[in-house]
Order: C-alpha cells, then sequence, then structure tokens
C-alpha cells in the first residue's frame, strides 16, 4: 500500500468523513508492507499484512467477489479511457477490475492504481498497486480521484458510491454498463462523454453540490 494513500482512506465503520491514521511497522520503497490503520473515532485498527490493507468488518465472511469482466485489452482500455497515461493521479478499480490491476500499473507508471475487493485473490500488494480488501464501496474520501474504473452489470450502489468518488475534472469508467447504470451516472451529477457498447465514459465537469442530507 502506498505510504501516502492513508490520506485519501477512510474508515468502512464510521464512513467517508472519518479519516485513518497509519501506524507503520515495515515500509519498503515508499509502501507499507506491515502495520496498522486506526480510526480515531470508533478505535478500530484494521491491519496491513504483506503489503494489502485489511478494511474488512467482518473478515470471517465468506464473501464472495462478483465475476471477474475479461475482455481483451482491458488493461489497455482503461489506461485510454482514463486519459492519464502520462499523469500522476489516483485510478480506483473495483473488484470486478481488480485482476487487471498490475497491467494498468505497468502501462501508466506514474499512476497509484488502487483496487477494492471483499475478499483476498492472492495479489501482494505490487509496485504502483495499492490493493484494499472491504466489503464497503469504497473506504475513501470523497471527490478526490482523478479517474474510477467499475464493471456495475445494473448495480446502482455502486455506480453512485464510484460517482461520489470522483474528482472534479475526472473521469468514471464503465464496463458492462446498462442503461439503468448510465442513468445512475447522470443522477449522480456526472456527464456521458462516450458510450458505446457496454463501455461509457462520464465526467465530472463542476465542483460537486453538497447534499443537504
Ligand atoms: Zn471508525
Amino acid at each position: 500500500m502506498f505510504f501516502q494513500l492513508t490520506d485519501l482512506l477512510t474508515c468502512p465503520r464510521c464512513g467517508p468523513t472519518h479519516g485513518l491514521i497509519l501506524l507503520a511497522q515495515q515500509v519498503k520503497d515508499r509502501r507499507v508492507q506491515r502495520g496498522w490503520l486506526g480510526c480515531p473515532h470508533c478505535r478500530t485498527d484494521y491491519p496491513v499484512t504483506d503489503g494489502v490493507a485489511d478494511l474488512r468488518l467482518d473478515p470471517a465472511a465468506d464473501r464472495q467477489p462478483g465475476p471477474l469482466l475479461e475482455e481483451e485489452d482491458l488493461a489497455l482500455k482503461i489506461v485510454a479511457l482514463s486519459g492519464l497515461a502520462e499523469e500522476r493521479g489516483y485510478l480506483l478499480l473495483d473488484e470486478r477490475l481488480a485482476h487487471v490491476a498490475d497491467a494498468v500499473a505497468r502501462l501508466a507508471p506514474d499512476l497509484e492504481v488502487i483496487s477494492v475487493k471483499p475478499a483476498p485473490d492472492g495479489f501482494r500488494g505490487g509496485r504502483g498497486v495499492s490493493r484494499i480488501l472491504s466489503e464497503v464501496r469504497f473506504p475513501l474520501v470523497e471527490y478526490r480521484l482523478r479517474a474510477v474504473a467499475i464493471a456495475p452489470a445494473g448495480d446502482q450502489e455502486l455506480v453512485a458510491a464510484a460517482a461520489r468518488r470522483v474528482a472534479a475534472g475526472g473521469r468514471l469508467l464503465l464496463f458492462d454498463a446498462g442503461d439503468v447504470d448510465l442513468k445512475e451516472v447522470k443522477a449522480s451529477g456526472l456527464v456521458i462523454v462516450a458510450a458505446e457498447g457496454g463501455t461509457a465514459v462520464a465526467e465530472r465537469k463542476i465542483e460537486p453540490k453538497v447534499g443537504l442530507g
């Protein structure tokens, strides 16, 4: 896990306005290999083991992740559609896209790729990839990421959570998305700039409005 990602992580129990504090026990090349992420609000300590931050509320639960999206040149498409091939910043992948995290990081070496999955997949935290385990989508501050890529397949809750993580000027990439997903994108205040087949690109054009609730 990238050391500075701590600034963006939030407590899955307390919500996106509650940040975490890092107690690093082992750091290598600015990546935390082992340590703890603590919430000052509810006092939960989440472990970082083998470079993977485990923010699961119930690690014992056998939660099955969604089916991996198998699509040709998926990593290449994610990098191209994000517009961030030569840029710095954070790009978030959901559980169905997490398997191409390393490929994305190789194609865009200045990006830090964040993958969030509900269950471990045997991958360790590698160069350019921060792996987070969490059932909660997503334990990250809102409106701060330059790109978020998801494969919702009708999961409007996922679309809404992903859209809320996109910074002003940032992009939401959708794969395996249907009409109901695109409707949710618009409802979330993003503008769809391209859509073909199940793939779409949306942008957050302006500063997000602060909700009343
Ligand atoms: Zn908390």
